[in-house]
């Protein structure tokens, strides 16, 4: 689904990512991990082509889509779930997700919209109120079903468990698991390392914008040296 290859990105003069390649095939949940500033969501905003790059391609299916501006991406099917939230604070639950759909008047709005709230059906609740009012968690959902809103075949996750209580955590993660059964193409960047390789196929950490480990989400959990540095243990 997508191929990045030797991709570098800058701020100015500073080089945030050396030549990061990775790939993410249909249907997985790809972990990228690592510490904070290593240039994760950089390396999501590259993708999205909200960062422009230095060096490197990406391919969506095969196709190069690194000269492509980012609601073009949105077009072929990327859509990314920001760090801190950033949903539309005044406008309703509701109106939030509507601005997610890249067709306003396509024919499957409502049945995008339905799921939407299946899968959270706290939004169905407070879909009337204005998104500044609900909780983090609950900003948190309407991000994700946001993003899902575009019906993309590959969703960027930033952080989505960033602040949030360890129940929510679970029930955040747990939605990922089902989307990822329903068939969609998961990058998730996650500082909760252990969490984030629990619920993915494969894992990548970057580290000062290097890819410094790559392998099964499994092995990566087992691994002494990703024990000591990333997993707490
Ligand atoms: P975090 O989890 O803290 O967001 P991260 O791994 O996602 O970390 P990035 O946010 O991609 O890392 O940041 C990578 C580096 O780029 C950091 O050193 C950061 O200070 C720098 N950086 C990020 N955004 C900008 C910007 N707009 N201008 C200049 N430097 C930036």
């Amino acid at each position: 689904m997508l191929t990045v290859e030797g991709l570098s990105s800058a701020y100015g003069r500073i080089v945030v990512l050396h030549e990061v390649s990775l790939t993410v095939a249909q249907g997985e949940i790809v972990a990228l991990v690592g510490s904070n500033g290593a240039g994760k969501t950089t390396l999501l905003r590259t993708i999205s082509g909200v960062q422009p790059l230095t060096g490197g391609r990406i391919l969506l299916k095969g196709r190069p889509i690194e000269r492509m501006p980012a609601h073009a991406r949105v077009g072929l099917g990327i859509a990314q779930s920001p760090e801190g939230r950033q949903v539309f604070g005044p406008l309703s639950v509701e109106d939030n997700l509507r601005l997610g759909a890249f067709r306003r008047q396509d024919a499957g709005l409502a049945e995008r919209l339905a799921q939407a709230y299946a899968m959270f059906p706290i939004l169905w609740e407070k879909r009337a109120i204005p998104a500044m009012s609900l909780s983090g968690g609950q900003q948190q959902m309407l991000a994700i079903a946001r993003a899902l809103m575009a019906a993309p075949k590959l969703l960027l996750l930033d952080e989505p468990s960033l602040g949030l209580a360890p129940l929510l955590v679970d029930q955040i993660l747990n939605a990922v698991v089902s989307l990822r059964d329903q068939g969609m193409t998961i990058l998730l960047v996650e500082q909760n390392a252990s969490a984030a390789l629990a619920i993915a196929d494969r894992g990548y950490v970057l580290e000062t914008g290097k890819m410094v480990h790559q392998g099964a989400a499994q092995s990566l959990l087992t691994d002494p040296r990703m024990q000591a540095a990333y997993l707490g243990l």
